[in-house]
């Protein structure tokens, strides 16, 4: 992707099913490393394979085409690198306790990442 003279990586794509004209299609997601502004790049081409397009929308446009592909993405990168760490992508322990009548009665230990998933990985009831 490029803004501001300058070329880095989509921090997520989005590949979204085929439209009646289009395949191939894809949504590259980043913020610009200079100026920081939210950028979206819509990449398409048509069934023959002929012609590839590229479609670049900033800021309050980068939402809009997002909103308006949420419902066509069939995956994400992100969402595919979050099905290949599970789960020893986990990054942190927590500890959650867990109350009755302000007696602590048991305690529940998670396992969770920066993206903000957690699993349970037990409950301690002998507190
Ligand atoms: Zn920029």
């Amino acid at each position: 992707m490029r803004h501001c003279n300058s070329v880095f990586k989509a921090q997520d794509i989005w590949f979204l099913c085929d439209s009646e004209k289009y395949t191939n299609r894809k949504l590259y997601l980043a913020n610009c490393p200079i100026c920081n502004k939210r950028i979206a790049l819509y990449t398409y081409s048509d069934f023959e394979k002929k012609n590839f397009y590229e479609q670049y929308f900033y800021s309050g446009g980068a939402d809009r085409i997002k909103e308006k592909f949420k419902k066509e993405k069939t995956s994400t990168m992100l969402g595919f690198k979050y099905k290949y760490k599970m789960p020893s992508g986990f990054k942190y322990g927590k500890n959650i306790e867990v109350k009755k009548n302000g007696e602590i009665i048991a305690l529940k230990q998670y396992a969770c990442d920066f993206w903000g998933n957690k699993i349970l990985i037990k409950t301690i009831t002998d507190v």
